[in-house]
């Protein structure tokens, strides 16, 4: 199943040039205090199988593929940046405690992992400026 899971992703991907972000999954024990529900998932085999499908399959595919920092994803407010518990008022639900904006969790969870792509892909593609090489001031006649 997490063959044609990845393999589905990877080709929507390449064919509207988009990227894949996934939330770093080693580190989202440490780092999230979970609840029980979200540990099974989320630490499971089967989860971590489908990270590493996605990844290779993106890689062969020439599809960016990015691996952000879980903490708060679902708790942060994408619109306000206000981070908290209380902005899930059910599993399924987000609602901003501060600005109002509500919607489903998983999609609000979403929005913030593809921010965080989105900010860590411009700062890796972000042009170098090159060196001022030997020639360059040179005024050919
Ligand atoms: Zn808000």
């Amino acid at each position: 199943m997490n063959h044609s899971i990845s393999k589905e992703i990877v080709s929507v991907a390449q064919r509207t040039g988009r990227g894949i972000a996934i939330e770093e999954l080693d580190g989202i024990r440490d780092r999230v205090r979970l609840r029980r529900d979200q540990r099974g998932t989320l630490s499971s085999w089967p989860f971590h199988q489908l990270g590493q499908h996605l990844a290779y399959k993106a890689r062969r595919a020439a599809v960016p593929f990015l691996v952000v920092d879980p903490a708060f994803t679902s708790q942060r407010c994408p619109r306000c940046g206000h981070t908290g518990r209380a902005n899930r008022p059910t599993r399924e639900q987000f609602r901003c405690r501060r600005c109002g904006l509500a919607g489903p969790a998983d999609v609000v969870a979403g929005v913030n992992v593809r921010n965080r792509a989105r900010s860590a892909w411009a700062f890796a593609t972000m042009p170098v400026p090159s060196p001022a090489k030997a020639g360059d001031e040179r005024c050919d006649p």
